[in-house]
């Protein structure tokens, strides 16, 4: 789904809201003008398409954005707004409804702020930019990975304006303790702020149709767990539930690096390893489908966590790069990173670039099967493969392209996420924008 081209006027709705909105966040605040001129229709098209979500408090137009609510600033920074008038404001009724999936289309006059006069209409004032509202309500932001917990209250342009994060015992016995950490994690990072939908993105399995998690090797009490039910009651919005790696990429392509790109692969680094993919601007998700994590890579290779042999997370993970430093005598290797690495590589430790290498080699075995199956063309990545800074990213191009078919036009190109952004907290709000604007499938 580009954003060159709108479908046609007599089917204006959800469809062309969602290119709208994703023009806005692509580009930034724009005129009405300027968006005819993006999408070749006329100001008239525009506008009709621009009121609904201008009646209902999505948009305002006219007034100058705030830096601070650019999408592009400051999205790494917890807490910035907390006290800000914005933070518990009472939005339109109406914004709830706009972005729920198959969200309708309020008619005029269903509520909502006065509408800005139409430029289009009075003639000779000068263009006014739309953008988002500062004072909309925000979405809820959770992420659960094992023995963490994640909330945040995030803007619809990707400002964290609150933020809270709670501890769990992954390995125990029921998920008490879990639900409860959930709550007041929740209660705390929401700080009784109404929100339009909640986004939660989580490690291991998930059932995003039933809300549920299905199975996390490290916290194996969270079978099942009832996430959606659990915090639709608490919060009183529509709960959305997707895989961690899938999330991240949804958090790239409405806030990060990918944003503007039609089709890339996030990837993620660190404890395990896992792949998102975006396609036509939307996340592939299919029911049951893991990131990659497990993806046989080597046939009677070591033995995974998940009981299997072999698996990519064997050989691409930061618990392998710790246990091959340790075997290669690195000093400090229990407790290494790829950024310790790449440091001691530059002062001339070759046992240091010859390791890094090899990750690199790993770690481009299952992204060159996914750019074998599925040609994102573009990888960004996250976690610790991104603090390898651009000498660790070269050489992982590098792989790839001997991984992946021999187009001498289509040579697959890897960029790095900004590490001070939270990109998967930022996607549980992208999440929520998509699923309101059926953008998931
Ligand atoms: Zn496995």
């Amino acid at each position: 789904m580009g954003t060159t081209s709108l479908i046609s006027p007599a089917s204006v709705g959800v469809l062309n809201r969602m290119r709208v909105l994703t023009a806005l966040h692509t580009a930034g605040p724009q005129s009405r003008a300027d968006l005819a001129r993006t999408f070749g229709v006329s100001r008239a098209t525009v506008g009709t398409i621009l009121q609904p979500l201008l009646d209902n408090g999505v948009l305002v137009e006219g007034a100058a954005p705030a830096t601070s609510e650019s999408p592009a600033a400051g999205n790494g920074s917890p807490a910035t707004a907390a006290g800000s008038p914005a933070v518990g404001a009472e939005p339109p009724a109406a914004v709830a409804e706009q972005l729920e999936p198959g969200g309708r289309t309020p008619g005029p006059g269903s509520g909502g702020p006065p509408r800005a006069s139409n430029p289009a209409r009075s003639g000779g004032k000068p263009p006014r930019p739309v953008w988002f509202s500062a004072v909309a309500r925000s979405i809820g932001a959770v992420q659960i990975l094992p023995g963490r917990i994640d909330v945040a209250a995030v803007s619809l342009t990707g400002q964290i304006r609150s933020r809270a994060t709670a501890a769990f015992a992954a390995r125990a016995g029921d998920p008490s303790a879990f639900a409860a950490a959930l709550r007041s994690c929740c209660a705390e990072g929401l700080a009784g702020t109404a929100v339009i939908g909640v986004g939660v993105a989580s490690a291991g399995l998930v059932d995003p149709d039933g809300a549920r998690l299905v199975e996390l090797n490290a916290a194996p009490a969270l079978a099942g767990y009832p996430v959606g039910a659990a915090l639709g009651d608490q919060l009183g919005a529509p709960v959305y539930l997707e895989h961690h790696a899938r999330v991240q990429a949804l958090g790239d392509r409405w806030f990060g690096a990918g944003r503007g790109l039609d089709t890339f692969a996030s990837v993620s680094t660190g404890d395990s390893v896992g792949v998102g993919v975006v396609q036509h601007g939307t996340v592939l998700s299919a029911p049951g489908a893991g990131s990659g994590a497990h993806l046989t890579v080597a046939a009677g290779g070591a033995r995974c966590d998940c009981g299997r042999r072999g698996c990519w997370k064997t050989v691409a993970s930061l618990g392998w790069l710790r246990r091959r430093a340790a075997a290669l005598g690195v000093p400090g290797a229990r407790g290494t990173t790829l950024g310790r690495l790449t440091a001691r590589a530059e002062r001339g430790d070759r046992s240091a670039a010859g390791l890094i290498d090899e990750y690199a080699a790993n770690l481009a075995l299952g992204l060159g099967n996914v750019q074998q199956l599925l040609a994102p063309g573009t990888f960004i990545l996250h976690g610790d493969a991104a603090a390898g800074g651009a000498t660790f990213a070269d050489r992982l191009a590098d792989h790839l392209a001997v991984n992946s078919p021999h187009r001498p036009d289509a040579v697959p190109t890897v960029m790095r996420a900004d590490p001070n952004r939270n990109t998967a907290l930022l996607g549980c709000a992208g999440l929520v924008l998509s699923e309101g604007m059926q953008l998931v499938r």
